[in-house]
């Protein structure tokens, strides 16, 4: 159902779906939105869409949002609707109650990639300043966590290096473990115009995607790897580089700091990084490890385009330095048409970072160990800062059981469904002692909470979301929040409903508060945003406008780093019991848990997740198209259809994570990156067997 109508009257306002952040124009009728049309001024999508952000907005008015703030005693109680000063002073006092007898770390919060920049900065600013403490996280925990770290180990900022528009100047493109034309719909077709114009196109990905066999730009390689086996592959294509000589000499003496590359240089060349011996270990055959990777390293401009296939891994943050290795070992950082680029899966994972989301990190990236920086912020907020990083969203389920974590702020994130071992998670929750959930619905993770709050959807506040090329874009209110009180305002009446006050007019004075804290933002103003449409950060003194590409003439850190990147097998083993493994994604009209698509006429009829599986593996287990069939993991199991199909290999199964009762984070494990604890959702050992219709 596409609403139509007369409009009376527009904004402009970004997307709340994916990381390209397109720009779209809000048609209006009184507080009724008529349609959203792409905004053919939008830098990031110069008037093109996807089926999501034209369509999939109706979930704003769905009868399913909440509107009255509830409270209970037990999640066994019914809900109590109740009033906004009732809900918060009793969510107040019940952190201060808990804070009394367990101590003041036993409470934290959780913030939301698809929060605006000024909600999760108040976020982590209640927590670091009312609670006293850093156990503030971010949904971007379970997504590009290993983004942040490794691309700040090499090269100096946690960001990637482009504008989309860069791509239009690469001669070789590779995509590694993202699939662009289900998740990232607009730039797939800015990167589809420019192989079509002969760019050449490399795709590392155990599934066969449409970026592999889209009409007229089918991949020169598919590497078509076994789920867990990135690190194995990029070092094998190191190893055909410097083995062959193909690498930027000049770039590496003049950019990079030579120690470290020449430690790496001696590790890629050992014969176990060789693609013969990695081709036992990825599935991939060597000469084909070894045609790729002379394609990347003598085609020219050289782009490197990553998803969450390559971050949610148990070496997740490994292969983020192996990308920026190299990048770097190949010349292709600091100009257009090259450079390392994460494509983030939400609209604000790369915003969520920036604002000092992480519970070691205060905004722009500054650990809060460092007295110089906690002092500034110690100085604005009026408050003693801790010191002592916090609890990352896995930790706060382990202290959940074990009693020492007991109070949950979580705004905008639904981790009962979102995160790994779905069991777990549960526990954690059920030991808790006060939950505040704030969302547009009451969620699965509401079923555990104590306070609902409710939230406001993108149509309903002022704010900003950066996307993934770094770009800062205005998010304008449209319609009155229909539960009276945008998001922001619910935080900061929290806030002095808990004694710590907080006072702002208007998102404005936020970012505001945000440019005067954090240096690379220190240019950003709404006033500006208004003029220029959007501006890419770092926008300070030293680059007024913006900083479209990155690195260009030094990186951030100074000199390159090359970080050895040793390939380690998951511990995510197959075996007899659990013969297949198990990878997930998304398709083109759904996006994430489905919270809002589901709830949206326009693309809700694409609503079943199934389990994709070769047709060698089906026939083994008399499994035929569309048969009901069960998954078991070592975690648990669940019921799925089945699409026999050759996209994925043989070994191998695959399916969305778009519905509650597909339960797919039942099975997904609780293994994690070895540095960021980013779950390893991308291999889950599985067996797959018929059952009756459920
Ligand atoms: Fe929204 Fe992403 Fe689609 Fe653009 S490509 S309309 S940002 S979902």
């Amino acid at each position: 159902v596409i609403t139509m109508g007369q409009a009376e009257h527009s904004k402009i306002t970004t997307c709340a779906y994916c990381g390209v952040g397109c720009s779209f124009k809000a048609e209006m009728k009184g507080n009724e939105v008529v349609r959203m049309v792409p905004h053919k001024d939008g830098k990031a999508n110069h008037g093109h869409s996807c089926v999501k952000g034209r369509f999939a907005w109706g979930y704003a008015t769905h009868k399913d949002r909440m509107t009255k703030p509830m409270i209970r005693s037990k999640i066994t109680d019914p809900w109590r609707e109740v009033s906004w000063e009732e809900a918060l002073g009793y969510a107040a006092s019940e952190f201060r109650r808990i804070q009394a007898k367990h101590g003041k770390d036993s409470i934290g919060g959780i913030t939301s990639s698809r929060c605006t920049n000024e909600e999760t900065y108040l976020v982590q600013k209640l927590v670091r300043a009312a609670f006293g403490n850093n156990n503030v996280d971010t949904c971007a925990r379970v997504c590009h966590s290993p983004t942040g770290y490794g691309l700040k180990q090499t090269l100096g900022e946690a960001a990637g290096t482009q504008t989309f528009d860069s791509v239009m100047k690469s001669d070789v493109i590779m995509i590694i473990g993202a699939n662009p034309a289900a998740a990232h719909p607009v730039f797939a077709s800015q990167m589809k115009r420019r192989l079509r114009q002969g760019a050449k196109l490399i795709v590392v990905d155990p599934r066969t995607t449409e970026m592999v066999k889209s009409p007229h730009v089918a991949a020169d390689y598919h590497l078509k790897l076994r789920p867990g086996t990135n690190v194995a592959l990029i070092s094998a294509m190191a190893h055909v580089i410097v083995s062959e000589g193909l690498e930027d000499a000049a770039f590496v003496a003049e950019r990079c700091d030579t120690k470290s590359y020449a430690d790496w240089r001696e590790f890629v060349l050992r014969p176990e990084n060789s693609p013969e011996a990695m081709a036992d270990i990825t599935g991939v055959p060597a000469a084909e490890l070894r045609g790729a990777a002379r394609l990347f390293a003598t085609n020219g401009n050289g782009a490197i385009y990553y998803g969450l296939g390559v971050t949610e891994h148990a070496q997740g943050s490994t292969m983020v330095i192996g990308i920026a290795n190299l990048a770097m070992a190949t010349g292709n950082v600091g100009r257009e048409g090259v450079g390392v680029n994460p494509l983030r899966g939400q609209n604000n994972v790369q915003g969520s970072c920036d604002m000092g989301s992480f519970p070691h990190e205060l905004p722009g990236y500054r650990h809060v160990s460092d007295t110089t920086v906690r002092t500034e912020f110690e100085d604005a907020w009026g408050v003693p800062l801790s010191p002592e990083p916090g609890l990352r969203i896995p930790n706060m389920f382990d202290a959940a059981l074990d009693g020492s974590f007991l109070g949950l702020y979580c705004e905008g994130e639904d981790i009962v469904q979102s995160d790994p071992d779905t069991q777990h998670v549960i526990a954690a929750m059920m030991a808790m002692e006060c939950i505040v959930v704030q969302d547009l619905f009451l969620n699965e993770t509401a079923k555990y909470a104590h306070v609902f709050l409710p939230g406001s959807s993108f149509l309903e506040k002022d704010g900003t979301f950066t996307n993934a090329e770094r770009r800062i874009s205005r998010v304008r209110k449209v319609m009155p929040a229909k539960a009276g009180k945008s998001d922001w305002e619910v935080t900061v009446a929290l806030s002095n409903a808990l004694g710590y006050p907080m006072h702002y007019n208007h998102p404005s004075e936020i970012m505001d508060e945000i440019a005067a804290l954090t240096p690379t933002f220190k240019g950003v103003s709404y006033a500006k945003l208004d003029e220029v449409g959007s501006l890419q950060w770092p926008c300070n003194d030293a680059a007024p406008e913006g900083t479209p590409i990155m690195h260009i003439g030094e990186f951030v850190r100074g000199k390159g780093k090359f970080i050895n990147t040793q390939y380690f097998a998951t511990d995510e083993k197959v075996t007899l019991n659990f013969p297949l493994i198990l990878t997930t994604g998304r398709i083109l009209s759904h996006y994430n848990v489905g919270a809002q698509t589901r709830r949206t006429e326009n693309v809700a009829w694409h609503s079943e997740d199934r389990l994709e599986i070769h047709p060698h593996d089906a026939e083994d287990r008399n499994i035929k198209q569309d048969d009901w069939v069960g998954i078991e993991s070592r975690a648990g199991q669940t019921v799925l259809r089945a699409t026999v199909t050759e996209n994925v290999q043989p070994g191998v199964v695959y399916t969305t994570f778009h519905h509650p009762e597909s339960g797919a984070n039942v099975i997904t494990t609780d293994n994690s990156d070895w540095a960021t604890n980013c779950p390893e959702y991308k291999v889950t050992a599985v067996q797959v067997m018929p059952v009756t219709q459920p």
